[in-house]
């Protein structure tokens, strides 16, 4: 068996695969990587969208993410990011609940038509893809091999639904305090090698990959080519980076080993006392340092 038809081989959960094995090569092809800023809407200072959005801009971002699906707010996103430079990122849509795997195949039913229905703002919004989450503790019974058969069972359509409209889903692996299923990004990637639809993708999440990851570098590695969204925030309290110690510099260096070509957005608080208008840029130009100190 040779390496490529290992990996199309590798079952879904690969706790005895090494981080180092799974890992794909650079392809020849590959552009540098770049870094595209960007941030959740609520994380920026702004009473408004446009305020929001001339923030951004003067912050030298290029991105914003939205909340759930935005679809009732298509015209005024659209208004308010013509002409700016500024791109939706991404949906950060979540679980449903974990209506998805349910066994109760109405909810599922109903699940799988919500996050279609998402992909479709997606479309009109021109974003990077939606951010889905599988389940979140005690939003599901099944043990995490059941989870893969559900996974298995249900992303076929909805990959190729995404594809058809042109959009994507990015599975997001959480820390086990906040989900028991898919806590690495080795264990997302499985699943987009296994299933291998440019319909499903996944993300990595700073925040999450310092709880859970041995090394964020071959992390992101190992994501290769489905990784297509990052969320920034630090270790201990998920504030803003710059706030308190954290190096996004090992990670950094995994994202220009893939030539990582999306958005990096902040997801996270700002420390209790401090002045959002103060702080945000300010993890902006840490954020920019630290790019410019991960050399590969
Ligand atoms: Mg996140």
């Amino acid at each position: 068996m040779n390496r490529r038809s290992f990996l199309k081989s590798t079952v879904a959960v690969t706790s005895v695969i090494t981080l180092r094995e799974l890992a794909l090569p650079a392809r020849a092809d590959q552009k540098p990587a770049v870094l595209k800023l960007c941030s959740q809407e609520g994380r920026i200072p702004g009473g408004s969208l446009k305020e929001k959005v001339a923030n951004l801009q003067k912050y030298g971002c290029v991105g914003i993410e939205f909340g759930g699906n935005p679809a009732n707010r298509v015209a005024e996103i659209k208004a308010a990011l013509t002409g700016t430079g500024i791109k939706v990122s991404a949906l950060c849509w979540g679980s449903q609940k974990g209506d998805l795997v349910s066994l109760d195949m109405a909810k599922r039913k109903a699940g799988i038509e919500a996050i279609k229905s998402a992909l479709n703002t997606a479309v009109e919004l021109e974003s990077t893809g939606v951010i889905f989450v599988p389940c979140f503790h005690k939003q599901s019974e099944l043990k995490p091999a059941e989870l893969d058969k559900v996974l298995a069972e249900i992303f076929p359509d909805i990959g190729d639904y995404a594809k058809k409209v042109g959009n994507r889903v990015l599975i997001e692996p959480l820390n086990k305090k906040e989900t028991f299923y898919i806590n690495r990004l080795e264990q997302a990637a499985a699943i987009c090698n296994k299933l291998n639809n440019d319909g499903i993708c996944m993300m990595g999440d700073f925040y999450h990959m310092a709880l859970e990851e041995s090394d964020q570098t071959q992390a992101f590695v190992t994501a290769g080519k489905w990784l297509h969204h990052v969320h920034l925030a630090t270790r201990d309290h998920r504030i803003l980076p710059a706030q308190e110690p954290h190096s996004y510099i090992a990670g950094f260096k995994g994202l220009k080993q893939i030539g990582y070509q999306d958005f990096c957005s902040l997801e996270c608080g700002c420390k209790k006392g401090s002045d959002p208008v103060v702080e945000v840029p300010k993890a902006f130009d840490y954020l920019r340092q630290q790019w410019d100190e991960a050399t590969v």
